[in-house]
């Protein structure tokens, strides 16, 4: 199976996807955790992104079309995958219909967290405190600042990528204020619609 899975940041895609993964035995493939990877491990990608990232912008489609399509070509992603991230802009969603073509590989659905916009600020700073207070690391753009811009990011680029794929029928929208579960659920119902295997 060949999911993406769209919707704005604190949207809960990580979460979902990871839900997926759990339930379908397919990597979940986050250009988000993949650049902050980059960034770690101080690779020439992830001195591209760092300051990029950090401001809330979105890293060049080149870039991120590249490593997408090396990272699908691997073996566990021959049963499919769940792209978290992936596409955000037309030009990616563009560049993944060729390469999903040219590989030979079918996408099953285009899967929609709507969730108000005046959630997702709260939802990010319960993210920061859920992490501090568990001792771990928050993420350098989980601060208000750089959220606001990638909020507008989402909006200026993202955002026609819904009319994309309802055009093609892709599209599946699923109601994202619910609690995970209840997500979790409808997501798994409206895939049995459209999912063949
Ligand atoms: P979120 O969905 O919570 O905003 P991600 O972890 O998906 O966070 O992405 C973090 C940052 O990584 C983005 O703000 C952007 O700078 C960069 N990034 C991730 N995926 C892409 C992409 N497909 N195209 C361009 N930049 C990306």
């Amino acid at each position: 199976m060949r999911l993406i899975v769209l919707g704005p940041p604190g949207a809960g895609k990580g979460t979902q996807a990871q839900r997926l993964v759990e339930r379908h035995s397919i990597p979940q493939l986050s250009t988000g955790e993949m650049l902050r990877a980059a960034v770690a491990n101080g690779t020439e990608i992830g001195r591209e992104a760092k300051a990029i990232m950090d401001r809330g912008e979105l890293v060049p489609d080149d870039v991120i079309n590249h490593m997408v399509s090396d990272r699908i070509d691997q073996e566990d992603c021959r049963r499919g995958f769940i792209l978290d991230g992936f596409p955000r802009t037309v030009a990616q969603a563009e560049a993944l219909t060729a390469m999903m073509e040219q590989k030979g590989f079918k996408l099953d659905a285009v899967i929609e967290l709507k969730v108000d916009p005046s959630a997702l600020i709260e939802r990010m700073e319960k993210r920061v405190a859920d992490t501090l207070a568990a001792g771990g690391m928050v993420r350098s753009d989980d601060n208000p600042d750089t959220f606001a811009r990638r909020l507008d990011e989402y909006r200026q680029k993202t955002e026609p990528l819904l009319n994309y794929y309802r055009r093609r029928e892709e599209l599946v929208e699923i109601d994202g204020m619910q609690g995970m579960d209840a997500v979790a659920r409808d997501i798994a119902s409206a895939l049995t619609k459209v999912v063949s295997d």
